[in-house]
C-alpha cells in the first residue's frame, strides 16, 4: 500500500531522546481488536539516522505484546517547520506522510 496519510510530526526524533534531529520518518503500528485485547495503536518518529533503530525497537515492543496478526506502516513525512526551541512547549505539527512500506508482522 503506498499513499498519503495525514498525519502529525513532533519537533524533534523520538527514537533517541539525546538525538535533537526533526523527524523525517514515523512508523505506525496498528493490531486489530482480538477477544483478548483491545485495538493497539502506537507511533513514533525518528530522523533518518535512527530509522533503523525505530523499525527495531517497534517490531521488539510488538513481539513483547504479541502482536502477531499487526501492521507497522512506515511514512516519510516533512520535517517540523518550526524549529525546536529550548524552553517551548512540545507541540506537534500537523503534515502529510507518503507511505512507503508496510510491514506484517505476523509469522
Ligand atoms: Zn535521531
Amino acid at each position: 500500500m503506498t499513499g498519503l496519510l495525514p498525519c502529525t510530526s513532533s519537533d524533534t526524533c523520538q527514537t533517541d531522546t539525546a538525538c535533537h534531529r526533526p523527524p523525517r520518518f514515523q512508523a505506525h503500528l496498528d493490531a486489530p481488536q482480538h477477544a483478548q485485547r483491545p485495538r493497539v495503536r502506537r507511533r513514533t518518529e525518528a530522523c533518518a539516522s535512527h530509522l533503523g533503530a525505530m523499525v527495531q525497537a517497534m517490531t521488539i515492543w510488538a513481539r513483547e505484546q504479541e502482536l502477531a496478526d499487526g501492521d507497522l506502516t512506515i511514512l516519510t513525512i516533512n520535517p517540523s517547520s518550526g524549529a525546536s526551541r529550548p524552553g517551548q512547549p512540545h507541540s506537534d505539527t500537523q503534515t502529510s506522510g507518503l507511505v512507503f512500506s508496510t510491514i506484517h508482522l505476523g509469522h
